[in-house]
């Protein structure tokens, strides 16, 4: 049997759940064991798909098309895994699933209640995440902050689950805050103690306190803590803020937390591989060259917006040996007059992808200044359409060329709805998602870079190339590189005339890990730095 261990947050949101999550998994990955994580989101939503990036951050796809809150990025990323649907678990999907079954009379009469019914549901979707594939370790963090009402139905069902498994097969980690107060910065364990407090008024006594502080805490300060929230000395962890968040496993398991993790769930007790992982940050912290990334979209005040995106940069970085600035440019301020200035510094350009008409011009507008200035271009998804739609209006002198996203009227729909869209009404899980086998095409840039005669990719879109335009745009030297395999559809393209200009209409970001990063963001970074030695000669 799989053992679970369970993540709770106290005090304030963002204390760092994903992350402690994600490099929790790495350090017992890195100790041989298979490892599946869970997010339990208390939100009504029955998945992240129709929320808004800017309130919530990107949405982020798995494998399997489910569009899931962005911590799977971060497990994905962390622990190198590709993680399916059943590791998102919102209150919506939750109910939705419930009522369905009692809709079709499974209940046998019964009265349909929070308890049992609602947490057993909870509580195979644990049970299930553990099994396919099967996995040593599950590890769940619940969405939220301990005390949010909305959250107290997950805390209920993972209170039960100890009962069913048994107190050797679950462990509870509650990651908290230590604010720093008053004149002389003290750090205050008081809002920790509240926390657990509320915990333990829920039935969960927890087994590991994790401590987020921006300074050391004293001996004192762990005594008090384990004295008043029954929490082993040695299992109140002190976390401090790391300088980038790949270093989050070494600063643990330098804490011992996974140590305490293995001995606490009776798994055998192996000495860790840290070498890759170490070697990732050794990187990362001392690069011998940098570049500069200008990311062009309408969320630009929102890191978590894009966050795949610059993760995936970072990657290509690392790949590199290289640090990567991504300068985050709003392509509402994108103008003529002033789009070649506010990107003189780029030593490559991204468009991220969209949704809507807010901001498009100036993504279009950044997409000719990388065409005609030479500089290194990736477009991912919506960045793709732009380039089409650029490159229609400028090079093939089709003005009027639009997406019918953006005018359904267009004249030139160099960009129009996949036709099994046409008549979709619903806004939830209806695009195109999740991985599509891509073909690529001989010779191109697409081939050198993938090294590949066909890749998987995500997708997450309503609109596609037109073929209708294809032998135009090939004509006038804008080519397609990657093809679906029933030649139907236009996954890449690419100017073979420009020294690294290439886009997507799958989401390549989602699949670039630190220690292998994606070959087209691996491939920008290495354009860009071949860029500046050509500026700077
Ligand atoms: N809005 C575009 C579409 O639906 C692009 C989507 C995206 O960038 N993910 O096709």
């Amino acid at each position: 049997m799989a053992k679970f261990i369970f993540v709770t947050g106290g005090v304030v949101s963002s204390v760092g759940k994903g992350i402690t999550t994600a490099s929790l998994g790495r350090l017992l990955r890195n100790r041989g064991f298979t490892v599946t994580v869970q997010k339990l989101d208390p939100y009504i939503n029955v998945d992240a798909g129709t929320m808004n990036p800017y309130q919530h951050g990107e949405v982020f796809v798995t494998e399997d098309g489910a569009e899931t809150d962005l911590d799977l990025g971060h497990y994905e990323r962390f622990i190198d895994v590709n993680l399916t649907r059943h590791s998102s678990v919102t209150t919506g999907s939750v109910y939705s699933e419930v009522i369905a079954k009692e809709r079709k009379g499974e209940y046998l009469g019964g009265c349909v209640q929070m308890i049992p019914h609602i947490t057993n549901e909870i509580k195979e979707r644990i049970l299930r995440v553990a099994v396919d594939p099967p996995a040593d370790v599950v590890i769940a963090e619940i969405g939220g902050t301990v005390g949010d009402i909305e959250g107290q139905i997950f805390i209920e069902a993972i209170r039960q689950f100890r009962k069913d498994a048994g107190p050797g097969n679950t462990l509870y980690v509650h990651v908290t805050l230590i604010p720093e107060v008053g004149p002389w910065n003290e750090l205050k364990t008081k809002p920790t103690q509240h926390s657990v407090i509320k915990l333990r008024e829920m039935g969960i006594q927890p087994d590991v306190l994790i401590c987020r502080s921006n300074h050391p805490m004293s001996e004192e300060m762990r005594d008090k803590l384990s004295l008043f929230c029954d929490v082993q000395r040695e299992a109140v962890i002190e976390s401090r803020n790391a300088d980038t968040i790949y270093e989050v496993p070494l600063r643990y398991e330098e804490m011992g937390l996974a140590d305490l993790v293995v001995t606490r769930l009776g798994l055998a007790r192996t000495a860790p591989d840290m070498a890759e992982w170490q070697g990732i940050v050794d990187r990362i912290k001392r690069p011998s060259r940098r570049v500069t990334v200008a990311a062009v979209g309408k969320y630009t005040d929102n890191g978590d917006a894009y966050i795949s995106i610059g993760e995936a940069l970072k990657h290509g970085g690392i790949a590199n040996d290289c640090h990567v600035e991504i300068d985050w440019v709003d392509s509402e301020e994108l103008t003529e007059d002033n789009c070649a200035e506010r990107l003189s510094r780029a030593d490559a350009i991204v468009v991220p992808g969209g949704f809507g008409h807010r901001g498009i011009e100036g993504k279009i507008l950044a997409v000719q200044y990388a065409r005609e200035s030479r500089v290194p271009y990736l477009g991912l998804c919506l960045g793709l359409q732009m380039a089409v739609i650029e490159f229609a209006r400028n090079v093939c002198g089709l003005k009027a060329a639009n997406s019918e996203e953006m005018d359904p009227a267009t004249q030139h729909p160099v960009i129009h709805i996949l036709p099994e869209q046409r008549n979709v009404t619903d806004k939830g899980a209806s695009m195109r998602l999740g991985a599509y086998r891509c073909q690529i095409v001989g010779g191109t840039l697409a081939e050198r870079l993938y090294g590949d005669s066909h890749v998987y990719e995500r997708h997450r879109h309503r609109y596609e190339v037109n073929n209708d335009y294809r032998d135009t745009l090939n004509r006038n030297g804008m080519m397609c590189s990657g093809i679906s395999p029933d030649y139907r559809l236009v996954e890449i393209i690419e100017i073979p005339s420009h020294p690294f200009f290439i886009a997507t209409q799958f989401h390549p970001e989602f699949k670039s890990r630190p220690n292998r990063a994606h070959p087209l963001f691996r491939g920008l970074v290495e354009a860009a730095l071949k860029a500046q030695a050509v500026k700077d000669q």
